[in-house]
């Protein structure tokens, strides 16, 4: 079987908290359960729930807080959220990423202009949960042309932006729709290059022949279920796992050429693990 390995597979940004005092974060630092296993044997552990809402009680000692560090996941979080966890009397550390800070950045900068948000995305992510904090209060979150419709009005004021995940053609597709009915709204397509890149190498895969395609990363990985997605709209068989283990082998061998891509979240031993095993097949 030939592998072809999409270019953007895999992590997309290091993490820059290392060492040996007592990391938190606040909430699964990526979407990835071995490789949250591997931060956990490292000393780095999850506190706070998937969307950064609840109050945290650590239990340290004033000592113990001393020593430890409190990070931030790449998703960024809310100013709330901020000024709570830098209240909690540990050393901070923001590993918001650079592209979700930008988004963070417009909202808030139109906000104060007094514009109404309106964002593409999963209103149930973290990382649009965050954004909303930016918003003055005038945010929405959109998935759908049915959910442009419900929105109040909004006046003359509009600005758009899209949670850094998603699908570009959904953005332009929902975007048009939100311009005929506000044609001044200020739009800005705020997906990530790197998610981008993954989106066009899953094509570049089924241009160069790939018979099937195995996406790999977490099942809770927004990028990468939406990855498995994008296989299937190109009628293309889909093998979405989380690891080598999972690999529908007696399926694949049917296959003389396999495309592998996988999530921003996944790590690189995990895809190494993935293509040699199809290599060996
Ligand atoms: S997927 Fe995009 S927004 Fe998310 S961490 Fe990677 S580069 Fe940043």
């Amino acid at each position: 079987m030939k592998v072809i390995r999409a270019k953007s597979a895999g992590f997309c940004r290091e993490y820059a908290v290392q060492g040996k005092r007592p990391v938190f974060t606040d909430g699964p630092l990526i979407h990835n359960s071995q490789m949250m296993e591997k931060l956990e044997s490292e000393g780095i552990r999850e506190v706070g729930d998937y969307t950064s809402q609840t109050k945290l009680d650590l239990g340290l000692s004033a000592e113990e807080k001393q020593a430890a560090v409190m990070v931030v996941r790449a998703h960024g979080i809310s100013p709330e959220r901020r000024t709570y966890l830098k209240g909690l009397g540990m050393d901070f550390r923001d590993a918001t990423c650079p592209d979700v800070g930008i988004i963070a950045g417009k909202v808030k900068l139109y906000a104060r202009k007094g514009f109404n948000t309106v964002i593409f995305g999963d209103p149930k992510h973290p990382e649009v949960m965050g954004l909303m904090g930016y918003t003055e209060g005038r945010g929405h979150v959109i998935k759908t042309e049915a959910d442009i419709d419900a929105l109040p009005p909004l006046g003359d004021k509009v600005c758009m932006v899209s949670q850094s995940t998603m699908f570009t053609f959904e953005f332009e597709r929902l975007a048009d729709y939100l311009r005929q009915k506000y044609p001044e709204a200020q739009v800005f397509n705020t997906i990530c290059g790197a998610t981008r890149e993954r989106q066009s190498d899953v094509l570049v895969l089924a241009e160069e022949g790939a018979e099937a395609i195995v996406v790999i990363g977490g099942r809770h990985s927004a990028n990468t279920v939406k990855l498995a997605a994008l296989v299937e709209k190109q009628e293309l068989p889909c093998f979405h796992v989380e690891t080598a283990a999972e690999l529908d082998l007696a399926q694949l061998k049917k296959y003389k050429v396999v495309g592998v891509t996988a999530g921003a979240s996944t790590p690189g031993f995990l895809i190494d693990e993935v293509c040699e095993r199809l290599t060996e097949l």
